[in-house]
């Protein structure tokens, strides 16, 4: 694959070029490709080269690589059963080409496009909360989804949140999953209406954490596990062990250059993808008030 303009900027005030987004994604391939391979992709672009202007593009576009491989959905009926997906680094170096900046990936696996194998609890705090908040809050959903019976992995987004992780085996669907997601989030908000929203206006999150369960219905993306993100500074969303996010003061402190070095070390998700759990009748109806 020819990569144009190597030496480009692509983060204002940072050094960090195009040729070093081709370097991140060939050291972090092996540990982000497993989440990625064969999900349904959204891709943010940059069109400037400054952060200003982005768009979420999430299907073919003349002159687009072949190493990002589109096609339709076999299993879903109805509107948006185009998609596109990457398998190996050479689709994420056409994405690098092209200016992808951010992938984002459905929760489940375009083969099984109608059952998720994750859920994603997006906490997304009012600006003017402390990171501290925001890991309090992120601990306190891990206690909670153990309790019940799930364990869960942290990743700091690379913004201003934290994701906490489900993996599932892909049994219950789309539908049942996201009411889990939702009834978590109300339950959640009416034990503890001082820390958390179940409601996406931001004026109703002030002084509070959003606990956005929208990431988890049919189409819906969140951002893949090593992905670098659109904003300023180059930064990557990590993923972390509990242990770690205990000491992290920020869900942005990791850029590419510290990202690549932490993929070479022990994963930190140690776990992930042998859980094996379901998401039970029995988890459902504990969150349904
Ligand atoms: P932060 O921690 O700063 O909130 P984030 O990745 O969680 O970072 P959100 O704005 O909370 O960012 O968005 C969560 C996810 O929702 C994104 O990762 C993305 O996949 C999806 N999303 C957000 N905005 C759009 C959009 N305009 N179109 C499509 N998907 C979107
Ligand atoms: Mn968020
Ligand atoms: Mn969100």
């Amino acid at each position: 694959m020819k990569l144009t303009n190597p030496d480009k900027l692509m983060y204002p005030g940072t050094s960090i070029t195009k040729a070093h987004l081709v370097s991140y994604y060939a050291a972090v391939a092996d540990r982000m490709l497993r989440h990625l391979r064969h999900r349904p992709l959204s891709l943010v672009r940059d069109t400037d080269g400054d952060l200003s202007k982005t768009f979420f593009q999430k299907h073919r576009l003349p002159g687009m690589s072949e190493a990002i491989r589109s096609g339709q959905l076999q299993k879903m009926s109805g509107k948006d059963s185009k998609i596109l997906w990457i398998e190996d680094l050479a689709g994420l170096v056409a994405g690098v080409q092209m200016n992808a900046l951010e992938f984002h990936v459905w929760g489940s696996d375009r083969h099984a496009p109608d059952l998720p194998e994750r859920m994603v609890f997006d906490i997304d705090p009012d600006e003017e909360l402390s990171f501290a908040e925001v890991k309090q809050a992120a601990f306190d959903i891990r206690d909670i989804l153990g309790a019940i019976g799930l364990k869960s992995w942290p990743l700091v987004s690379g913004g201003k949140g934290v994701h906490v992780v489900v993996p599932l085996v892909p049994e219950a669907d789309w539908d049942e999953v996201k009411s889990f997601c939702q009834d978590f989030a109300e339950l959640l908000a009416k034990t503890d209406p001082s820390s958390f929203v179940a409601n996406m206006s931001k004026a109703r999150r002030k002084g509070r954490m959003f606990l956005d369960y929208l990431r988890n219905g049919q189409g819906s993306t969140a951002i893949c596990p090593w992905s670098t993100r659109a904003r300023s500074g180059g930064t990557v969303a990590v993923p972390v062990s509990w242990e770690e996010l205990q000491d992290l003061d920020r869900a942005n402190g990791f850029d590419v250059f510290a990202a690549a070095d932490r993929a070479q070390g022990q994963d930190a998700w140690e776990g992930y993808f042998d859980a094996g759990q379901v998401l039970t009748e029995a988890m459902q109806r504990v969150v349904k008030r």
